[in-house]
């Protein structure tokens, strides 16, 4: 089966350690994900594509318990449907990146925990090959 990332351009795939990908404004500084072709800050459209960080910690998390509507949610919905942890994770220096998490359980849990960016399957899509996307899991 082939892996195809959900979508083009937002991290480095295939790879032994993806990397997000946004952009860094040269004008300000500002880092910004995903990429947005100009600076939310200071509205510069001098930006260059910038990799971030794999590891940042946890700063706010909840629980997905239900599958979210459709469009534009595209994963499992019914039965299919698993749990999945969302979170804020700020990567140091740079951007807090709102991801899925590994995790499902908020009691496993914990502010300022160190987490670290995957690649995880997501859905089959209609040609039978495995949708990936990111996911942020807790460093052991
Ligand atoms: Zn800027």
């Amino acid at each position: 089966m082939a892996q195809v990332p959900i979508a083009e351009g937002l991290f480095t795939w295939p790879s032994e350690a993806p990397q997000l990908i946004g952009d860094r404004c040269e004008a300000c500084g500002m880092i910004a994900f995903p990429k947005q072709g100009s600076c939310p800050r200071c509205a510069s459209t001098d930006v260059r594509e910038h990799r971030l960080a794999r590891r940042g910690r946890l700063w706010a998390w909840t629980t997905q318990s239900f599958a979210p509507p459709s469009p534009p949610w595209s994963g499992p919905t019914g039965d299919a449907f698993v749990p999945f942890g969302v979170g804020y994770v700020e990567l140091p220096g740079e951007v807090k990146v709102e991801a899925r998490l590994t995790e499902a359980d908020p009691e496993r849990l914990a502010h300022g925990m160190e987490m670290e960016l995957v690649v995880v399957p997501f859905r089959t899509d209609e040609q039978g090959n495995e949708v990936v996307t990111f996911a942020f899991r807790p460093v052991e």
